[in-house]
């Protein structure tokens, strides 16, 4: 099986799939895995610096990020959809199909966005009652200042809503200005593909259990979890093997967190000295500065995230190419991007459990030998200077 570097799903440890594989209560009826659940939970919003309540719902990130939308616009609402790169501007799709009206804010898909120039738009147009962002933007790779456009849009009380789902605990985010964050167990989680978080704020509950009609789906809306732990009660079967794995991914995370000098997760080599944020640091910083001594060109100017880098397919050669020979020669899977990327970059995701230095250092030997068998000569070796910054 080949080692997987991609941006989301990551690999996952060994613990998490061996918790996901055992034998399970039945969560619709045991009203432990009630109390389970509201435990992982609160470690959550506890590891994340936040009194919002964290819900985790059965369904891929992405289904997190219609909840948000299905469960705070109702029909008219004013949107700003504030985006440089597919993600954020994808959300438009979902808030037109919950019948919100989309004032679209488009900054250079190059650079994280401009905070000033927007601070200076939202002075003139403020009449938002929601307003959506992402974090990083995975398929360039570009990292928003979150915490400052939310402060930027909460003083005009615009509701919030943040896509972090492939940042989440690999960059730092603050939840202090956000209503609804959406994360997902595939990115930095380190777990499969399958759950999704909202962390909603006490606003949006109010905004949610207010609305004047009613939320336009059962399985993309947030209200029918308020009240899961008062009633024992969830909305449909929760998939309680998935979230068995989860709590052990956020439990690595806690441990690799915790300011125990005894502590540290053993899936990294570099985590006894410092937390998750500080490791994606270190991988990351030393993925670009490689890249860029070897002569490969990183497709952002600024406002580089630390889970994925994005750099550029030197010419004469496919994107196919790179990815082929990485994955069939070296047993390592990368990829490359889409939409109005496809083609033109290569994204290497060093997120959650890929943001190790031997991963990455067997990643940048295999790049080496991959293009020099493809005929590209590089001006330094990527494994070399990889390795200097250790
Ligand atoms: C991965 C990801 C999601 C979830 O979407 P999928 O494409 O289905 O994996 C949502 N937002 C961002 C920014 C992501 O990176």
């Amino acid at each position: 099986m080949y080692k997987l570097m991609t941006p989301g799903p990551t690999s996952v440890s060994k613990n998490v799939l061996e918790a996901r594989a055992k034998s399970f209560r039945n969560p619709d009826v045991d009203e432990k895995f009630v109390e389970e659940y509201k435990k992982l939970c609160l470690k959550i919003s506890e590891l994340l610096g936040t009194k919002n309540e964290t819900f985790i719902l059965g369904g891929e990130g992405i289904l997190g990020l219609e909840v948000a939308c299905a469960s705070l616009i109702e029909r008219g609402d004013k949107v700003l959809v504030i985006e440089n790169g597919i993600f954020g501007k994808g959300f438009a799709d979902f808030v037109e199909m919950y019948g919100g009206e989309v004032t679209l804010y488009s900054d250079d898909y190059k650079s994280d966005i401009d905070v000033e120039k927007l601070k200076t738009y939202l002075k003139a147009n403020h009449d938002f009652k929601i307003a959506t962002v992402v974090h990083g933007d995975t398929p360039s790779g570009v990292l928003n200042n979150v915490d400052e456009i939310t402060k930027a849009l909460k003083q005009y009380d615009i509701l919030t809503i943040v896509d972090s789902v492939s940042t989440l605990f690999g960059d730092k985010v603050s939840l202090d200005n956000i209503d609804i964050l959406c994360g997902g167990s595939q990115k930095v989680i380190s777990a499969p593909p399958g759950l999704t978080l909202n962390i909603v704020s006490d606003k949006a509950k109010e905004v949610i259990n207010n609305r004047k009609t009613s939320i336009a789906s059962f399985y993309a809306n947030l209200k029918v979890f308020f009240n899961y732990y008062e009633e024992k009660w969830f909305p449909y079967t929760m998939p309680i093997s998935d979230i068995n794995g989860l709590a052990v991914a956020i439990e690595n995370i806690a441990n690799e967190n915790s300011s125990n000098e005894n502590s540290s997760n053993e899936n990294h080599e570099l985590s006894n000295k410092m937390d998750t944020y500080a490791r994606h640091q270190m991988i990351a910083s030393a993925t670009r500065n490689a890249l860029t001594a070897a002569g490969l060109k990183l497709y952002l100017n600024k406002g580089y995230a630390n889970t994925v880098t994005a750099f550029e397919v030197p010419s004469g050669i496919t994107a196919k190419a790179i990815i082929d020979t990485v994955r069939d020669d070296f047993d390592i899977q990368i990829t490359g991007s889409f939409g109005v990327f496809a083609g033109k970059l290569i994204r290497i995701g060093h997120m959650g459990n890929n943001a190790n230095k031997a991963d990455m250092e067997a990643l940048m030997d295999a790049l080496d030998k991959t293009f020099e068998k493809l005929g590209v000569k590089l001006a330094k070796s990527l494994k070399e200077n990889f390795n200097k910054e250790f």
